[in-house]
């Protein structure tokens, strides 16, 4: 980072990394950013950071910014630089011809869990109101959408349940699927600080991680499971739990359905889902699982936490909801020190998802169908609204290639490179009329764009991010955007040149149209956000001051449903071509597909993505750290450099996706959540050989 001067004022604003949501004090001299300095009163981060929110920020001045729009006729041909009016005339008058001869039903849109919540529900509302259809999709669907749906069916509400402030409760922590001590670094501190003091730790995860084995902390128990087998785990913990009489019964009979949870109870208690029965499948001793189960429901407050390894399976959706039985099972809900919390990805995932982006959910999870929500939002938008929900991401790109679905305009997301099965993404990009990119870099789905649309940094905008506990948390601006307009401004640009007419000034009046139509937003103002006051929805006439844990006197969908989820094997098996499954994860230092992190700094700490084996399977393939391996699968195949590792089991391998060179994802499979469609990232099967190099 280089130093120029003194700061002459600072700006707090949220971090625009992970979902912890760190506060910062942004620290500027003229209009230039000197530092970022963790803002102590940060509730999230209560003055902690990490490398990323600290001094990964330099992405926003980098050479490889476009602040020029771009059009173009066919994506065979180059770009050209044009104004701001001729790329939004250019980009409206397609999507009007597209509208009249296909109906509105051939466009969509994509929403960003890097912008603002404003930001996002200004694109589902364009694609709504303006577009006429609900094909509206976020990345969340890559990634958390099995939260969306398993909480939801169990709890009645799409978030975790507590505030991370109530780690410090906790006796017993879970950690399964997740991390955190390189996706969520700062909460990750805060977890170790109670383990530390004496709380007891179980990981579930095929890998051994970072938490298992760290300075003063040990996990008691690692299960270090077979990819794919989270539910075959989870169901038998639930089996020890019942057969062993160690159900909460008095706040399973006050809180649950009881005839729900004698059902659920029946199915795990069966033999066939005893830990011993189940260890061939799961590949994790017996003996270990069963004292797991016990410590989780005997050992005093029990918290889960999870993230992508538990939703980014074919079983997603189901693993949420065996891990809100296991909560409920054993009263582990309503209270401080327990609770059941997805580790969000992104800064704004939760509220990319709260603001409406998936094609069936108006904002607050109104169901599309629910004809009183859309009311609410046809009298104030005046329009109609389409009752039919609409497609989802691999939908859409179904249908482009079907000839059905047409045009798309995709805020702050990769596709290329976030989704899976690139080459299936390409052919639906390439048959679209209209693909319209609204981004801060030229990424790989630009490859594919007729329109670029030049974005702007968290730096450069008003706004509010929501974190993975719920917080409602402010942006701003703290230097004007270098291409002229926050995100926000050029949605309304793209929505007034189809004929929308909005005429918002600034975020807040945004924000203000939200709490309008949100019921658990209707507390929410930008005074009050911006006051620093701790707002964690819903925030409402029933919960004035917000609500940092959840479900405290009753499940916000009446009774808490316990669901039956069946282990069922993920179709990925392996066989004499691919004997290895591939799971995949992330670095401390970069981020994702690496946009933003590879264009600062801290690039040199992680050059490239490597390929981890097991010292046995390794030396099977004459391999060696620092050699280059083929890694092929049935959907493609990469290059990576090799790590020789027993963090990784036999049978193992286990790579990162930040470098673009790599492309893990051509590699993944375009299986996925059978509820959501969230890919099955997290198992592939592979075979890994010698190679030369890329
Ligand atoms: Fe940013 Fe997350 Fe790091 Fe906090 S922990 S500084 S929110 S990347």
């Amino acid at each position: 980072v280089k130093e120029i001067g003194k700061p002459e004022r600072a700006v707090v604003t949220t971090c625009a990394y992970c979902g912890v949501g760190c506060s910062f004090r942004a620290e500027m001299r003229g209009q230039q950013l000197v530092r970022m300095v963790p803002w102590k009163d940060g509730k999230a981060n209560h003055g902690h950071s990490c490398v990323k929110g600290r001094f990964a920020w330099g992405y926003a001045n980098h050479k490889d910014r476009i602040t020029r729009p771009m059009i173009r006729e066919s994506i065979d041909q180059p770009w050209r630089e044009v104004s701001w009016e001729e790329a939004i005339g250019f980009a409206a008058a397609k999507i009007t011809k597209i509208k009249a001869e296909h109906g509105p039903r051939a466009l969509g849109g994509i929403t960003s869990s890097r912008c603002t919540n404003e930001e996002t529900f200004l694109v589902q509302k364009l694609i709504r109101a303006g577009f006429g259809a609900n094909n509206v999709d976020t990345c969340a669907r890559v990634c958390h959408s099995p939260t969306g749906y398993g909480l939801s069916q169990t709890f009645g509400t799409s978030a975790g349940t507590q505030d991370f402030d109530s780690v410090e409760d906790a006796d017993v922590i879970v950690v399964i699927g997740a991390n955190p001590t390189d996706g969520h670094p700062v909460f990750a501190s805060r977890m170790k600080k109670r383990l530390r003091e004496g709380a007891k730790l179980i990981v579930i995860d095929p890998r051994r991680i970072d938490l298992v084995r760290s300075p003063h902390v040990e996990a008691a128990y690692h299960l270090p499971l077979q990819p794919g087998t989270n539910v075959a785990v989870l169901t038998a913990m639930a089996h020890v739990i019942v057969t062993e009489g160690l159900v909460n019964e008095a706040f399973v009979r006050e809180r649950c359905d009881w005839d729900e949870f004698q059902d659920w109870a029946r199915f795990v208690a069966d033999e066939k889902h005893s830990p011993e029965f189940l260890e061939a499948v799961t590949k994790v001793p017996a003996a270990d699982l069963r004292a797991a189960a016990r410590l989780y429901a005997t050992g005093g407050n029990g918290a889960i936490y999870y993230g992508l390894g538990v939703t980014e399976h074919s079983q997603g959706s189901s693993t949420v909801m065996a891990i809100a039985n296991l909560a409920m099972a054993t009263g582990n809900i309503g209270r401080r020190g327990v609770g059941v919390n997805p580790l969000r990805g992104q800064n704004n995932v939760q509220g990319a998802c709260d603001m409406g982006s998936f094609p069936h959910e108006l904002s607050g999870y109104r169901h599309i169908s629910n004809a009183d929500a859309r009311a609410l939002f046809e009298a104030d938008w005046g329009v109609k609204l389409d009752p039919e929900p609409g497609l989802r991401i691999p939908n859409m790109l179904d249908a482009a290639i079907d000839g059905s679905f047409k045009a798309i305009y995709i805020q702050g997301e990769d596709i290329l490179q976030s989704d899976p099965d690139t080459h299936h993404v390409a052919s639906g990009l390439a048959a679209m009329e209209c693909v319209i990119v609204h981004d801060l870099f030229l990424n790989e789905t630009a490859n594919y764009a007729h329109v670029f649309l030049p974005g702007s940094t968290f730096l450069e905008k008003d706004g509010t991010f929501t974190n993975a506990e719920r917080r409602i948390q402010p942006v701003r601006k703290v230097m004007e955007p270098a291409n002229g307009y926050e995100d926000w401004q050029v949605t309304q640009l793209l929505a007034n040149a189809i004929g929308c007419g909005w005429n918002y000034t600034h975020a807040s009046q945004i924000l203000a149209e939200i709490a309008r139509l949100t019921p658990t937003f209707s507390g929410v103002s930008w005074e009050r956000v911006t006051s620093g006051e701790p707002l964690q929805w819903p925030v409402n006439e029933k919960a004035p001051k917000g609500s940092p844990i959840m479900h405290v006197d009753g499940f916000v969908r009446g009774k808490g449903k316990f669901v039956v989820t069946e282990y069922v094997p993920t179709d990925e098996r392996t066989g004499p071509r691919f004997p290895l499954l591939l799971t995949t994860g992330r670095i401390l230092s970069q981020y994702n597909v690496g946009a933003q992190t590879r264009r600062t700094a801290n690039s040199v700490w992680h050059q490239e993505d490597v390929l981890e084996i097991h010292p046995t399977d390794a030396e099977n393939r004459g391999l060696k750290t620092g050699d280059f391996a083929r890694l092929a699968s049935r959907a493609g195949e990469t290059t990576l450099r090799v790590l020789v590792t027993d963090r990784v089991a036999p049978g193992v391998v286990y790579t990162t996706f930040h470098h673009p060179a790599t492309q893990a994802n051509v590699v993944t499979t375009d299986n996925s959540d059978w509820a959501t469609n969230c890919p099955e990232y997290k198992v592939t099967a592979v075979q890994v050989t010698p190679s030369n190099g890329p």
